[in-house]
């Protein structure tokens, strides 16, 4: 069981940034509305992560940390939760397995709290606790017992690099959340959760970026796409600021990237790139999961439809604002 769990962090937690996201997905699924996290050394000695969300029940916190204990029902309507499918119910196990965790967590019916403490897989404490409602999840000195692991890790700079873009391109898809992102002290993000998705651009890229950026929106039967792109004179080196958000999810598509650049070039023939927040709607049967589910691939069914869509929506923009 905790060879397996070990084996099992291999594939899950391969990073600092991989903690995060298993950690603040959870806190996203527990229907938080607002998330805190907090790194010391890019994620290494400390990933912290807070949220006021449904908690987890004092009778079920060991149950939580159990290899394929999920209390997330997959509906066949629920693709990304599908697409998670080879992930389900591994990622507290794998990341207790290789770390000092300790569980802080006060369910929203009984309102009782409990700590669970968990060292390199094995439980060195399981008590009553006094917390607000929401879970306090604590991870320190990753990759402690897994010197092979640690070895691999980048500079402090590097692996807070992927966090913080991580979090980033999350508080884009979820406006509607209040998250702060704090490493060694110092405040890196703070959204409001207003769900004003403008306000987080203006957080994340600061404020003269925001003011710079065009309506996108267009619909037809199948695909509902809303968003932003930057006008013409606000360009970035490379298309690190294209976020693609997909019912709620954020996912990287190949497909939707060259679509929305095909039509920007073809109006703005130059070697920079728009910064953009597109969301897209749809019915999850338009969806297929392609690839790795961590790498966050989708495909598209209806795929030609939905390029023309895109690249229609990114004309209509940037034409509405030629000068
Ligand atoms: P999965 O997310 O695939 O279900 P995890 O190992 O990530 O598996 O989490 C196991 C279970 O622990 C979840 O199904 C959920 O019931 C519970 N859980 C984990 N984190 C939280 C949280 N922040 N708030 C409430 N429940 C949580
Ligand atoms: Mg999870």
């Amino acid at each position: 069981e905790q060879l397996a769990n070990q084996i099992a962090a291999g594939e899950v937690v391969e990073r600092p940034a991989s903690v995060v996201k298993e950690l603040v997905e959870n806190a996203v699924d527990a229907g938080s509305t607002t998330i805190d996290i907090t790194i010391e050394e890019g994620g290494l000695s400390l990933i912290r992560v807070t949220d006021n969300g449904g908690g987890i029940e004092a009778s079920d916190i060991q149950t939580a940390f159990q290899r394929h204990a999920t209390s997330k029902i997959s509906t066949s309507s629920d693709l990304f939760r599908i697409a998670s499918l080879g992930f389900r119910g591994e990622a507290l196990p794998s990341i207790a397995a290789v770390s000092r965790l300790t569980c802080v967590s006060a369910d929203s019916n009984s309102g009782l709290a409990r700590k669970l403490v968990i060292e390199g897989g094995h439980i060195t404490a399981d008590e009553p606790a006094n917390a607000p409602q929401g879970t306090d999840m604590s991870v320190k000195d990753l990759f402690y017992n897994t010197p092979a692991r640690l070895k691999y890790m980048k500079s402090i700079q590097t692996e807070l690099g992927h966090i913080s873009d991580y979090i980033n391109r999350l508080a884009l898809a979820h406006p509607g959340i209040a998250f702060t992102l704090k490493h060694n002290g110092s405040t890196l993000l703070r959204t409001m959760g207003t769900g004003d998705r403008l306000q987080v651009i203006a957080a994340i890229y600061g404020t003269s970026a925001a003011k710079a950026m065009l309506p996108v929106s267009a619909s037809d039967s199948d695909y509902e796409l809303t968003g932003y792109i930057s006008k013409p004179d606000l360009t970035r080196a490379n298309r690190n600021g294209i976020t693609v958000v997909v019912n709620g999810r954020y996912i990287r598509s190949h497909t939707v990237n060259q679509s929305l650049l095909q039509a920007y070039h073809t109006l703005l023939p130059i070697n920079r790139f728009p910064l953009v927040v597109l969301e897209l709607g749809m019915h999850p049967g338009l969806l297929d999961v392609n690839v790795h589910p961590s790498k966050m691939e989708v495909r598209f069914s209806k795929e030609a439809e939905l390029r023309a869509l895109i690249e229609r929506a990114v004309r209509e923009a940037l034409v509405s604002q030629r000068y």
